[in-house]
């Protein structure tokens, strides 16, 4: 039996260009945990929802719903990553339409303060670990790998020249995993920034008529975490693997609403039926049940993720939402996705 609870954030982003351009009304508010949505045509209509927290950023840092990066990662990635030191698998994925937000949240800037969960949790990880050096008794290794998950293809993100559709397999105690894909040890977060850098600019990126950079793949930051402790009276060694998944999922809008043919229809197909599926893993383990009704293989993301999702493990997700009215019915749905997968 599977039983797990996703803790579920929104973030709502500041107002960008476009929608101050075309003077765009707020139709999100936020008091305390619950998120309201106005309906620009129907003004009286709203609805509301309750999350585990809401965030805004677009006004003072006074407001009381205000999150900066370093309190999302506070509440979200330091809770994922203590429950990783426990022997946790955990995964946290950013969901939401394109420019909502969810590199931000991810990846954040490079400027001061605005570094993301992914920095700032592999930051903290040394930290924490360098904390604990004085206990002879214990000894730490981290690996990682970055992949991008691009119509059901995989590619490695560590090692570009590897261009290739790498072979996804079962391993019968590991489970589902990415044949030759890269797996390097790091010992410090320098180690780990240069590899990101180097892998992020290896992302394919597509462009939409909703935004030219965005991406329409999902990008997979894996953390592979082992604590080993050594009992000298026993001169046994007992050791604790535990997965971090980080993920920063395609863009959650329709193909149709941003004018796609051809190629980016087909993106659009495959994007959909990941995120559907991911939606569908989520609530089946929500209502407890049994691990083999729960369809992972639909899609090569939950497929890879089914160790990180389901049975020992724990989730987050942050949906980023925009403020404008003009992303109403996209807002609306990642809302409502949001709130099936608490
Ligand atoms: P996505 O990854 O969902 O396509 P991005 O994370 O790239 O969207 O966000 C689009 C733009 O909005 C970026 O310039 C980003 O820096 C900015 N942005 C997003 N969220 C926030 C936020 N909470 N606070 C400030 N700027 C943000």
């Amino acid at each position: 039996m599977a039983a797990a609870s996703v803790k579920v954030a929104v973030r709502v982003r500041p107002f960008n260009s476009r929608e101050i351009g075309k003077e765009s009304k707020c139709i999100i508010q936020m008091t305390g945990n619950t998120t309201t949505i106005l309906n620009p045509k129907q003004p009286k209509e709203n609805k509301s929802f309750n999350f585990d927290y809401s965030y805004w950023s677009h006004t003072t840092p006074e407001d009381i719903n205000y999150a900066s990066q370093l309190q999302v990662y506070k509440d979200i990635g330091e809770e994922m990553l203590l429950h990783a030191f426990e022997g946790y698998n955990v995964c946290i994925f950013a969901y939401g339409q394109t420019g909502a937000g969810k590199s931000y949240t991810m990846m954040g800037r490079q400027e001061q303060d605005q570094q993301g969960i992914i920095p700032l949790l592999c930051e903290d990880l040394f930290t924490k670990i360098n904390d604990c050096n004085n206990d002879n008794s214990m000894s730490y290794s981290v690996e990682v790998s970055y992949m991008e998950i691009y119509c059901e293809r995989v590619r490695d993100l560590l090692n570009p020249k590897n261009k290739g559709n790498l072979r996804v397999r079962e391993h019968p105690l590991m489970g589902p995993y990415v044949e030759d894909l890269s797996k390097l040890a790091v010992t410090s977060y320098n180690d780990i920034q240069d590899l990101m850098d180097s892998g992020n600019k290896a992302r394919t990126v597509a462009a939409t008529n909703m935004n030219e950079t965005s991406s329409r793949s999902h990008a997979v930051f894996n953390i592979i975490f082992t604590q080993k402790k050594h009992d000298t009276e026993t001169d046994n060694t007992s050791e604790k693997v535990s997965k971090i998944s980080l993920v920063d999922l395609a863009g959650s809008e329709r193909a149709d609403s941003t004018g796609a043919k051809g190629t980016r229809l087909k993106e659009g197909a495959n994007i959909n039926k990941s995120l559907t599926t991911l939606g569908k893993v989520i609530s089946a383990l929500a209502e407890i049940k049994v691990e083999s009704f729960i369809p992972y293989r639909d899609s090569v993301l939950t497929w890879l993720l089914r160790e990180n999702l389901g049975g020992n493990s724990r989730t987050a997700m942050v949906a980023a939402l925009s403020p404008a009215d003009i992303n109403y019915d996209e807002t609306l749905s990642t809302l409502r996705y949001a709130d099936r997968a608490k």
